[in-house]
């Protein structure tokens, strides 16, 4: 489970949500498929809803997801999944007689069980999961079991371990062809991501009316967005969705272990993740703008370079911050309230100045109500408030009594 932060809760109206674990190795499947982001989308939409069995899990461990579920996941409509779900199946052209069949096997279980059916409810009966079980070729295979035992992915801790780099990429190229997967990619392993990130109500930042020119209204006073330019509509279209995972994919959660550098951060070309992610680059710009609006991600431009006659030599890569987990919100600053009255409690047991405590608590209050809502970490904030706390006098020993050095 991870949370949702306070300004997504207006959207996806849970406080928590599950998360999942996508594989990197899909990774390998080659751009000239045309293909690419099109089959991120749906089988990392799969994995996340468990339609797919996990790294290395039996197959029964999978769970049915309607195709309607799997469309909203990807802010798509049911169309394109079913499309998409064809092309991933049957590369090798499962006639379509044979889908008829397996349509009707379900018809006749569905009306053996009872259920009513009309004829335009044949396609709902289709579970992916079951689906993938059956037709043949890639669906199949897809199902980690139908993967020769001794070459299943297996979860090693440490990097080295496995040796071979490109180990995931060639189970893939093995059993659908290096015509489709790169066995020479690196992608191996797996990563946990946030569940929020393929929620079907993740919200769709789009340009408000008022922007578009369609209004004839000063921005400051246009009623839908309040002056932002943006309004927040429909469900995130799946590149969005790709692109936030991707990210996660490549380490951008992490520590960075380079000096120098801050931690959540990235620091990467539009081009590049254009061409890892078979988009194009304004396709990147475009959902890179979206994140940024949905306060995931901040993006620091790079800086151009230019000649004496002022034409660009060269572009540095932009830095991408992740932010998502770095807000500090209302519920963060309750628990964080909860914890300092405690905290303080303690203090006035230990015999601490009590003069020194309410200064201490004065400066708190001010701080925390000033930060709520804006992108800082809980540890930015102690931080903060031992230097406050040291320049109004406050004794070193409260403070470390009031903000311990502790995790967030
Ligand atoms: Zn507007």
């Amino acid at each position: 489970m991870s949370r949702v932060p306070v300004h997504l809760q207006k959207f996806i109206r849970a406080k928590e949500v599950p998360d999942g674990k996508v594989w990197r190795a899909h990774w390998a499947i080659r751009p000239e498929t045309g293909f690419k982001k099109e089959y991120l989308s749906m089988v990392w939409a799969m994995e996340m809803a468990n339609a797919l069995p996990a790294f290395g899990a039996k197959a029964r461990h999978s769970s049915k997801v309607s195709q309607r579920h799997l469309a909203a996941m990807q802010g798509v409509r049911r169309e394109t999944v079913n499309r998409r779900i064809a092309v991933i199946s049957s590369p090798s052209g499962c006639k379509s007689e044979t889908r008829e069949k397996l349509s009707e096997l379900a018809r006749c279980r569905a009306q053996a069980q009872g259920k009513m059916l009309r004829n335009g409810q044949k396609r709902s009966l289709r579970y992916v999961g079951e689906f993938l079980h059956r037709s043949r070729g890639w669906g199949e295979s897809l199902m980690y079991t139908q993967v020769n035992a001794g070459d299943r992915p297996v979860h090693t801790k440490g990097k080295g371990s496995m040796g071979d780099k490109t180990a995931h990429a060639k189970i893939l190229a093995d059993a659908f062809g290096e015509n489709n997967f790169d066995p020479t990619v690196h992608a191996n392993g797996y990563k946990v991501i946030d569940g929020l990130l393929w929620h079907p109500d993740l919200p769709d930042p789009q340009d408000c009316d008022c922007v578009n020119g369609q209004l004839t209204l000063n921005n400051q006073e246009c009623p839908k967005c309040g002056g932002s330019g943006t309004v927040f509509r429909d469900s995130l279209p799946d590149f969005g969705r790709v692109l936030a995972s991707h990210l996660i994919l490549k380490g951008i959660k992490e520590e960075n272990r380079d000096q120098g550098k801050a931690k959540n951060c990235l620091e990467v070309t539009q081009q590049r993740l254009a061409d890892e992610l078979g988009m194009d680059v304004n396709t990147i710009a475009k959902y890179e703008r979206k994140l940024e609006a949905l306060m995931i991600i901040r993006i620091v431009p790079g800086d151009v370079h230019r000649d004496a006659s002022g034409s660009i030599t060269k572009r540095d890569p932009h830095k991408i911050l992740w932010i998502l987990d770095k807000l500090l919100d209302e519920q963060i600053a309750d628990r964080e309230a909860t914890r300092y009255a405690t905290a303080c409690r303690q203090a006035q047991q230990k015999g601490h100045d009590e003069a020194a405590i309410g200064r201490a608590t004065a400066i708190f209050r001010d701080l925390l109500r000033s930060w709520i809502g804006r992108e800082h970490s809980l540890q930015a904030f102690y931080n903060e408030m031992r230097r406050r706390l040291a320049s109004a006098g406050v004794p070193s020993e409260l403070a470390g009594c009031l903000f311990p050095l502790a995790k967030e």
